[in-house]
């Protein structure tokens, strides 16, 4: 076997709860520290530990990414009453998420994992389609009112000395009807339009925005100008040098060129359209369990981990003793985006090169028809062998092993010519 390779500096670990958690171990077991020598800062994110810390340990993983730039995370438990009984919780703590979002000012990027016996159910989609999504204002902090009868519905601003500067009639009702009121924040749409900017880079891929800034004229239209203005100032040359584009369209311009373009695109979205489109999007690309999710910092930190949540049903069969056709693809690919980046910020080839090699043979083993219970409902040809978990892990560390290592004297030569 070929020695150890070593990251040069931490990656940020965030364990987690129930069925990932399971997998999670395996992962690092099976295909990750026989080849890797990761360099870790370990925060158990698991929900008694956050219990036990009061969830500061959600903080300190948060502050940790920021210090060292680049994390992987397991799926995690957002409390619910239930959950509250279910684990004796001292409170409903806040979705680690959530929280981890906020302090990395962060646009969260959903990717899905492609083979080629999964076919997407959009025929002309090859490649990726990535899709970002403004997780701020909009309709999700709107304020909302239904009129029960005749009158009048103003908008005013008052400014900070307390003068109303403007005020506008919305409506006049002569009967029952509903309203409601919006906002956005220019500070928040340039964070939201960097994070989509660094990752298009990262990614090698084309950013495109959509929005309906024809009939929003001022509203809609601040996020067309923000991204623009960003993209001249900021990110316009190092696009170029990429070979990258920006491509500003209407929004229903952009869904349609997405249905007939072959994928490989970043599609930053506003929140409405992210919350809808990622699901069409996951939905075209196949299981939930082929879906990664990337989260990006303005500065382009970035977080890893599979769109997917905890599993819990897979968990109580688990628990019974009895295998689960769990897929693990996401969460293997949280750890090759993880080590990918690391190895890409330090320089150091051979990390960059076992992440392309980890996925490889992953994709490899599902290409082979050895696969998880849900991939076998998707797959043509069909499957050859549907595994649990565990026999798809050895089934992949087996192609990795053997990826791994023949392919180590070529890099070495090319390394030292
Ligand atoms: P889930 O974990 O996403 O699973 C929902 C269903 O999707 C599963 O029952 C399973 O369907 C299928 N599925 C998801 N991932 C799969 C995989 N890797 N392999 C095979 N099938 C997969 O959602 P949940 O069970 O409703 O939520 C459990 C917990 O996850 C909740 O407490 C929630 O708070 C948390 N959550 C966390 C995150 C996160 O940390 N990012 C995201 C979402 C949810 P079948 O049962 O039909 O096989
Ligand atoms: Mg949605």
């Amino acid at each position: 076997m070929r020695p150890r390779i070593v990251t040069r500096r931490p990656v940020v670990e965030m364990d987690g709860d129930e069925m990932t958690r399971v997998l999670w171990k395996w992962i690092k077991e099976k295909l990750i520290f026989p080849h890797v020598d990761v360099q870790r800062e370990y925060y158990d994110l698991g929900l008694e530990n956050r219990d036990r810390t009061d969830d500061a340990v959600t903080v300190e993983a948060a502050r940790a990414t920021l210090r060292h730039g680049v994390a992987v995370k397991c799926a995690t438990i957002t409390p619910n009453a239930q959950r509250v009984q279910e684990y004796g919780l001292k409170r409903e703590w806040k979705s680690p998420n959530a929280t981890i979002r906020a302090m990395l000012d962060g646009t969260v990027f959903r990717c899905p994992i492609l083979t080629a016996n999964i076919r997407p159910v959009v025929a002309t989609w090859r490649k990726p389609i990535i899709v970002g999504r403004h997780a701020y204002g909009d309709v999700y902090a709107n304020f909302e009112y239904r009129a029960e009868g005749p009158g009048r519905a103003d908008v005013v601003f008052i400014n900070a000395q307390g003068q109303e500067v403007m005020r506008q009639t919305i409506h006049t009702f002569d009967g029952p009807g509903i309203l409601q009121a919006m906002h956005n924040l220019d500070a928040s749409i340039v964070s939201f339009a960097r994070s989509c900017f660094e990752y298009a880079l990262d990614r090698r891929v084309d950013i495109w925005f959509g929005a309906k800034d024809t009939i929003s004229k001022t509203y809609d239209a601040r996020f067309r100008a923000i991204f623009e203005d960003i993209y001249r100032t900021e990110y316009r040359a190092k696009l170029a040098a990429a070979g990258l584009h920006f491509v500003y369209t209407l929004i229903d311009d952009t869904v349609a060129r997405i249905m007939r373009s072959e994928g490989g695109i970043l599609w930053a979205c506003k929140n409405y359209d992210g919350d809808v489109m990622s699901d069409m999007v996951a939905a075209a690309f196949g299981s939930l369990a082929m879906m990664t999710s990337v989260l990006v910092s303005p500065t382009g930190v970035m977080e890893f981990e599979a769109a997917h949540g905890t599993v819990q049903k897979h968990y109580a069969t688990y628990r019974r003793g009895e295998p689960t056709s769990t897929n693990p693809m996401a969460l293997i690919f949280a750890w090759t985006g993880a080590l990918r980046r690391r190895g890409q910020l330090d320089a150091t080839e051979d990390v960059v090169a076992f992440a392309d090699t980890l996925e490889r043979a992953a994709i490899e083993t599902i290409e082979s028809g050895i696969m998880t219970g849900d991939l076998a409902r998707l797959a043509t040809p069909s499957a050859v062998r549907v595994c649990s978990s565990e026999e798809f892990l050895n089934a992949i560390s087996e192609n990795l092993n053997r990826l791994w290592t023949c392919a180590a004297p070529i890099r070495r030569s090319a390394l030292s010519g």
